[in-house]
């Protein structure tokens, strides 16, 4: 059978987190009682969204992370620092701590013997900077692709600055995890806690990020661009027909549903029906498994259940399973053996 591998996986240093328990505001970390929380949704919100993500071992513990790995029968993991990255601090700072997130994930990686390799966190508000970074990020053995905020503070990601960090990344040959950042809607999905900020902010906001790379034509000028869509693409699967019909009167209109098989993206959905609709519009060879812990699913055993449940081919299982995976990061029973020396 093949490895299975986790490309959604979240790892924070420890010295990030302290960073976040010194902002007064969101993103921040905070205690309430015994329990600290990481808190990253927009701040001014009108009705309180809960204290945030509970923070356990599980965020800064490589060894917590091959622990879940084991429990769960994950062989290797594509694991990234979570949210909030850098957006959320002044230039200077996020060049210095891009970089320094970046040394830390290589070192975790490298230190796991073949089962750990790393996205790596780009400045994307510092111009040049973000461009110096790619070129750090690509000295980095272990580091595989790049984690990229799905609405930057700098503006969406068909936002004219950013033009020459796709055409970089293009050039660079790096994946790019389209993860969402602060969720969206957030006015009106208060009174529920974070549930609904949570199940549905998120993948709306991974959506219309995706939905913008079609429509402005980013991906037909950027045309090998790897861009891995987080829990399985948000609703963009569903909705992608009403898209393609939204767009099929213009005559320079994308090819909307070429577009979206271009995409990659993981298999978060929880239901066998939404997994069996995300392989079948972005393409049975382009998902991959994922769990987004430590987040989610606390052992992952739901997630592979509804693999199974899926009622794929034995070649789209396993694709789904790790041989997709392995393709795109260059990954495999190979890089095990190095856990084996
Ligand atoms: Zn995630």
């Amino acid at each position: 059978m093949t490895v299975l591998i986790d490309v959604h996986s979240h790892l924070y240093p420890a010295w990030y987190l302290e960073r976040l328990r010194q902002n007064k505001g969101t993103p921040r970390v905070h205690r309430l009682g015994e329990v600290e929380y990481l808190d990253i949704f927009p701040g001014g919100r009108p009705d309180p969204m809960g204290p945030g993500q509970p923070i356990t071992d599980g965020f800064t513990s490589g060894a917590a992370k091959l622990a879940f790995m084991d429990a769960a029968g994950i062989d290797q993991s594509v694991v990234s620092v979570g949210n909030p990255w850098v957006d959320f601090l002044s230039p200077g700072e996020a060049v210095f701590l891009a970089t320094e997130l970046n040394e830390y994930m290589e070192t975790v990686c490298s230190d796991s013997r073949g089962r750990l390799y790393g996205l790596g966190v780009v400045p994307l508000q510092c111009g040049s900077e973000a461009l110096a970074e790619l070129d750090r990020i690509r000295q980095l053995p272990h580091l595989r692709g790049l984690v990229v905020p799905a609405k930057p503070a700098l503006g969406p990601l068909d936002h004219p600055a950013l033009l020459p960090f796709w055409e970089k990344v293009e050039a660079t040959n790096l994946p790019v995890l389209l993860h969402p950042h602060w969720t969206t809607g957030w006015e009106d999905f208060g009174g529920h806690g974070p549930l609904l900020p949570l199940v549905f902010g998120f993948p709306f906001e991974t959506s219309v990020a995706a939905a913008r790379l079609v429509v402005s034509g980013l991906l037909r000028r950027f045309p090998r661009l790897d861009i891995i869509l987080a829990h399985a693409g948000g609703t963009l699967p569903f909705l992608a027909g009403r898209l393609d019909q939204f767009t099929a009167g213009r005559p320079d209109g994308p090819s909307v549903m070429t577009d979206v098989s271009r995409f990659w993206c993981d298999g978060l959905t929880y239901h066998p029906a939404a997994l069996r609709c995300a392989a079948e519009v972005i393409g049975r060879d382009r998902v991959m498994f994922g769990t987004d812990h430590p987040f989610g699913s606390p052992n992952g055993q739901r997630l592979i259940e509804t693999l199974a449940a899926a009622g794929f081919d034995e070649a789209t299982e396993q694709s789904v399973r790790g041989g997709a995976a392995a393709r795109l990061f260059h990954l495999g029973p190979q890089h095990l053996k190095e856990a084996e020396a």
